[in-house]
């Protein structure tokens, strides 16, 4: 379900019939429901009902839920002299036992006082949406039939409608009928053959106009019938054609879809998963806007994460709906492809990190969710984002084929995150104990930061939210050589920190945590090259300028605390977030790096909660830009300048450099800004330096591949040139007592160093 309100309080509705629960959770299994309603007069409706009841162990009573009045019941045929829902007798069978329960009913068009969830009457359509919000447990098939309304008792259902005069239905399951009777009206019978919950059961009625369509996909081409009262046709089929698209990257990752035709139908309020007969708020019937879309996929994803396996408690709601809203980053991979799911993907994490532990007033295991937060952005949001990192995880093949076995192993039945993560690990031969420890049963995030040593790669990492670690650590990160090739390699460790000998077909260059954005952790990535867009939203980050054909850069945003600055003089506070620039330079001339800051407290703008008890307006000035070129380096403070309010705006450095920024508040009189980022160290050394006229020098420079060396006397003129020069090559340019400047250079880098020949 997507309901885009903001949810500011909860109240209990109380239930007709909840009363006195003689069975136990398993002592009952409703079968099938037979179900009449006659909608041709509105609300309060006529329900006739049929339950077929299998008793598993012995009770006194069976206990159903109906918003709504029960009028009379029979039991195997027999009529009760007294009818109470929650408490219909069944003393006279035994474990094993198969009943009818018959129930004739009016149902009162029931809505949570919410005002999205229930039966609702509208002028010109009926419908019912299965949850509501402020409803305890969230289930609301009660307002449609006495049920069992719970995730888990599913069964199979007969629905049979007749329609107010002039209108028609479209119900859950397929059409198994559809006539005029002799009352002039319509009459139709659908069956869902399968076994669900109540919640996903829909009827709904108006004069829709239809379109009937069909998907092909994998395992079949599924009939497509859309409903809709308003609008273009032309723009209902446009909206819809993506799903062409959509069916088949689902079956080709979940396994086939199940329910025999896809089914969606316009309505008033929100969007829903019934099985066949989704209810999408009508805005989005016409829709090619991404969020249109999305809700079109994520309402389909149910089909597989919910519908056809669902959460056995509303405590692990983050697999139906984190599952569904998963579908709709593999919707946009299957229509837009890998690089727009990445985005799609990044401003996700960037929201959830930023502000779902606001949204869901608290950072929240996934796993068991308390009932308030349910439906909030950590089930949705921070859900798909781990089912994306499990992807990461476990690599496409082995993940799909996991979770295809999954959707097979355990259709028409429910699930809990303890089984989702054992079957898993079963399915894979991964221990995913450690992955469901941090990610589904902790709160908060992981922020790794990677440093070289040697030939050993140091991964550390700080949780941002928790307290637990993950010690069970796959970090991908991608290497560059100075010619532009890359390897990648996944870092596994075990433990909170990691020394990982890599082995690679080059020295590299630089590197990049998690350049495919596999990893669900705390940090963003912007990716510049030429011609590509400067602001990386998603990332913070803003680097102005044009980029060089050739060049590629990169920079991490992490919204982990700044490593290794705590001794720093003159630190007042650390902003809670560092930047990281990677490319094959040393330094970008010309370029403009912004790093985005926002005011503790204000929410007014995109960002809210950016950096929160980070700066007052009052501080503003005091923030300085801190940099280092890489861990092992001093932080120092460097010139930059402001572009913004008080509130909100960018801190800028001209001609950055590769290595780590951050923002930090500072006792602007104890520690001064350093000359400006271009003066800084360079890693380029001659040995020996001073060095005797006539003597060699050794090139030590971090550089792969070949570079050009030039010399300049004090004048600025060259005096001596080599090309085809390396790292550790021993030159004799033969020079006169004096200083000089030596210059190496090739496609990616140009450094600098002062040379005394004595
Ligand atoms: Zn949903």
């Amino acid at each position: 379900m997507k309901c885009y309100k903001i949810l500011t309080c909860f109240f209990l509705t109380f239930i007709l019939a909840c009363g006195v629960q003689a069975q136990t959770a398993d002592s009952v299994d409703v079968l099938d429901y037979d179900v009449s309603v006659d909608l041709s007069a509105g609300k309060p409706f006529a329900g006739d009902a049929t339950l077929t009841v299998r008793l598993a162990a012995p009770c006194r009573s069976l206990a159903l839920s109906l918003h709504g009045t029960a009028d009379s019941a029979w039991v195997n045929g027999a009529a009760l002299d007294t009818v109470d829902l929650g408490a219909i007798p069944t003393t006279a069978f035994a474990a094993g036992d198969t009943l009818t329960v018959r129930i004739c009913y009016h149902g009162a068009g029931y809505v949570e006082s919410y005002g999205w969830g229930g039966f609702h009457f509208d002028n010109d359509m009926t419908y019912n949406l299965g949850v509501g919000f402020n409803v305890d447990p969230h289930v609301m098939g009660s307002v449609l039939m006495p049920c069992r309304d719970n995730f888990h008792d599913k069964a199979t259902y007969t629905l049979r409608v007749r329609a107010k005069r002039g209108w028609t239905a479209e119900c859950g399951g397929l059409l198994q009928s559809r006539t005029i009777g002799a009352d002039s009206l319509e009459h139709s019978v659908w069956r869902i053959g399968q076994e669900v919950p109540t919640y996903l059961v829909s009827v709904s009625q108006a004069a829709f106009r239809r379109i009937h369509s069909s998907v092909p996909a994998l395992y079949g081409t599924y009939p497509l019938t859309l409903g809709f009262r308003e609008g273009d046709s032309t723009l209902v089929k446009r909206a819809f054609r993506e799903l062409d698209s959509v069916v088949p990257m689902y079956e080709r990752c979940l396994g086939p879809y199940r329910w025999g035709r896809i089914g969606y139908i316009a309505t008033s309020k929100g969007s829903m998963e019934h099985v066949n007969n989704i209810a999408l708020a009508k805005e989005f019937m016409t829709s090619v806007a991404e969020r249109g879309q999305m809700t079109i996929a994520h309402e389909l994803g149910h089909a597989w994460f919910g519908n056809l396996v669902t959460c056995r408690t509303e405590a692990d709601m983050w697999f139906n709906e984190g599952g569904a809203s998963f579908c709709s980053e593999l919707a946009m991979e299957a229509t837009k492809g890998r690089a727009a799911a990445q985005k799609y993907y990044q401003t996700n994490l960037e929201a959830v990190v930023r502000e779902a532990h606001v949204t869901d007033n608290g950072y929240r295991p996934l796993s068991p969710m308390p009932h308030q937060y349910t439906y909030g952005s950590t089930t949705y949001d921070k859900g798909a984002l781990v089912w994306h990192s499990l992807r990461g995880y476990l690599g496409d093949s082995v993940f799909y084929g996991a979770m295809g076995r999954l959707m097979a192993d355990k259709a028409f039945s429910t699930i809990d995150a303890a089984e989702v993560r054992d079957s898993l690990s079963a399915y894979t031969g991964c221990d995913l104990t450690d992955f469901f420890r941090f990610h589904v049963f902790s709160p908060g995030f992981v922020d790794y930061h990677v440093h070289m040593d040697g030939t050993d790669v140091v991964v550390r990492q700080q949780t941002i939210g928790g307290d637990a670690a993950v010690l069970s650590n796959r970090v991908p990160v991608t290497f560059f050589s100075a010619s532009g090739d890359t390897a990648k390699r996944v870092l596994a460790f075990d433990g909170v920190e990691g020394h990982v000998a890599v082995s690679l077909p080059f020295a590299p260059l630089y590197y990049v945590l998690d350049r495919d954005c596999e990893l669900s952790d705390a940090a963003t990535l912007a990716v510049y090259r030429k011609g590509s867009s400067a602001l990386n939203a998603a990332a913070h980050v803003n680097l102005y300028g044009t980029i060089a054909e050739e060049d590629s850069v990169f920079v991490e945003h992490h919204w982990g605390r700044p490593w290794d600055l705590d001794t720093l003089t003159g630190l007042r506070r650390p902003a809670g977030r560092y930047w990281v620039v990677s490319g094959a330079r040393q330094q970008y001339a010309g370029l403009q790096l912004r790093l985005r800051y926002v005011r503790d407290g204000y929410v007014n703008g995109n960002y809210p909660y950016l950096d929160p008890g980070f700066v007052s307006s009052a501080a503003v000035d005091s923030v300085r830009v801190l940099y280092r070129q890489g861990y092992g380096h001093p932080w120092q403070a460097v010139s930059h300048q402001r572009i913004g309010n008080s509130n909100e705006g960018w801190f800028t450095v001209d001609n950055p450099r590769t290595g780590e920024y951050t923002l930090a508040v500072v006792d602007t009189n104890l520690l001064s800004i350093h000359s400006p980022l271009s003066t800084l160290h360079t890693p380029l050394s001659l040995f020996p330096n001073p060095v005797a006229a006539g003597e060699e020098i050794t090139l030590q420079v971090p550089v792969e591949g070949t570079f050009t060396v030039r010399i300049f006397d004090a004048a600025g003129r060259q005096v001596w040139r080599k090309k085809g020069c390396a790292n550790g090559r021993r030159v004799n340019p033969r020079l006169a007592s004096g200083t000089y400047l030596v210059q190496i250079e090739n496609k990616f880098v140009s450094l600098q160093s002062k040379l005394i020949v004595l």
